[in-house]
C-alpha cells in the first residue's frame, strides 16, 4: 500500500455569491434571518462536496457561517460592545474598527456546535474545525475593561476551552486555533502566548492545532511581507516553543513563502500542515509545485506527520480559482504519496 500523505485547508473557502459578496474579504451577507441561516447550511454542504470531490482528507466546514475569523467568534460572547467601536492597529499592519471589551469576558451558548454537529453529518472522515487563539483575539479588540493584553488573552483562553470541548463533544477530530499574531509579537508568545493556547486547548479528547501565517493576500499584508528580507525566520522564534507544548499539529506558510524550509526540523515530532497552496494569487499550483513543496519538507518530517495543506484561508479566490487549487493540492499530494511507495 502506499503512503497516503494526508491533505487539509487551512481554514476558510470561498462563499456562493448568494451567501455574501464573491471574492471579497469580511463581506455582509447577502440574506438575512431564516433565510440567511438556511443558506449558510447550504453553504456548509456545497464546501464540504468541493472538498470531498477533490479528495481531501482531512475536511472543514469552509468557516461558511462566519463573516470573519475572529469577530464571528467574539460577536456572541458577554462584556464586548459591537456598537460603539474603537480603531485600533492589527498585528501592527492595518487599522481596523474593532469591538471594545467593556466587561468580564464570558461565553454564553457555545458559538459553533450546531456547525460542527452538521459537520460531523457530511462526511466519516475526519473534520476538523477553526477557532480563534487568545492571542489573536485580543489583537482584534479594543480592551477598555481588562486593561492587561495577557489578562484578557486567558480570559479568552478559558472561553476557547469550553467552546472547544464542546466541539470535541460533537464529534470533531482536530480543533485549530489561528494565531497569525505568534508571527508578530514574540516576547508574548514566549511570556503567555503558547501558555494561554494550552489553556485553550486544554484537556481535549482530539487533537489540537495551531495556524500561524502570514495572513491573507491583501495589500498591508503583502506590503509587511515584502518588508521581510530574503529569509523569513519569524517561525524560528515560536516553533521551539511550540515543540515543547502539548498543541498535536502546527500549520504553517510554505509556498512562495520565503521560510527556510529547514525551520520545520524545529518541530520534529508533532504533525506539520505545510502550505502548498499560495492564497495570495490566482495562479493555480501545478500537481508538481505541490509536490515539490512536500518533498523539500519531507526532509524534515516523517510522511505520517505530514499534512499538504493551504498557506492561509481561500475565502478571497473566487470559487473556480478555490476549486482548482484544492485538485492542485490532492494531485501533488499524490505524487508524494506514490513516490513513498
Ligand atoms: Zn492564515
Amino acid at each position: 500500500m502506499t503512503q497516503k500523505i494526508n491533505t487539509a485547508i487551512a481554514g476558510s473557502l470561498p462563499k456562493p455569491a448568494w451567501l455574501a459578496e464573491p471574492e471579497k474579504l469580511w463581506a455582509p451577507w447577502q440574506l438575512q434571518g431564516e433565510a440567511l441561516a438556511q443558506a449558510k447550511v447550504d453553504a456548509m454542504r456545497l464546501s464540504v462536496d468541493d472538498q470531498l470531490r477533490a479528495g481531501i482528507t482531512v475536511i472543514g466546514d469552509g468557516e461558511q457561517t462566519r463573516q470573519h475569523f475572529v469577530t464571528t467568534f467574539i460577536d456572541s460572547l458577554r462584556g464586548v460592545d459591537f456598537v460603539n467601536r474603537k480603531t485600533v492597529r492589527i498585528r501592527n499592519r492595518y487599522d481596523a474598527d474593532v469591538p471594545v471589551v467593556i466587561d468580564r469576558v464570558s461565553r454564553g451558548d457555545s458559538v459553533f456546535v450546531e456547525d460542527a454537529k452538521r459537520l460531523r453529518l457530511l462526511t466519516k472522515g475526519p473534520i476538523k474545525f477553526t477557532l480563534p487563539g487568545p492571542m489573536t483575539m485580543i489583537d482584534t479588540l479594543y480592551d477598555d475593561y481588562y486593561h492587561s493584553r495577557e489578562k484578557l488573552a486567558w480570559a479568552f483562553a478559558e472561553i476557547l476551552n469550553e467552546e472547544a470541548k464542546e466541539l470535541a463533544a460533537a464529534g470533531v477530530d482536530i480543533i485549530q486555533f489561528d494565531e497569525p499574531a505568534f508571527n508578530v509579537f514574540f516576547d508574548e508568545v514566549r511570556d503567555w502566548g503558547v501558555k494561554t493556547l494550552e489553556r485553550a486547548a486544554q484537556g481535549l479528547t482530539c487533537k489540537s492545532a495551531v495556524h500561524i501565517c502570514y495572513g491573507y493576500g491583501i495589500e498591508a499584508n503583502i506590503k509587511w511581507k515584502q518588508s521581510l528580507g530574503d529569509e523569513w525566520r519569524q517561525y524560528e522564534k515560536v516553533f521551539p516553543l511550540l515543540a515543547q507544548s502539548t498543541i498535536d499539529q502546527v500549520s504553517l506558510e510554505c509556498q512562495n513563502s520565503r521560510v527556510p524550509m529547514d525551520l520545520i526540523e524545529l518541530l520534529r515530532g508533532k504533525d506539520v500542515l505545510v502550505g502548498a497552496i499560495d492564497v495570495a494569487t490566482n495562479t493555480i499550483e501545478t500537481p508538481e509545485q505541490v509536490a515539490d513543496v512536500l518533498r523539500r519538507a519531507l526532509k524534515f518530517v516523517e510522511p505520517k506527520h505530514l499534512y499538504g495543506c493551504t498557506n492561509c484561508g481561500m475565502v478571497p479566490l473566487s470559487r473556480a480559482v478555490a476549486n482548482a487549487k484544492l485538485q492542485a493540492l490532492v494531485a501533488g499530494a499524490e505524487i508524494v504519496s506514490k513516490e513513498l511507495g
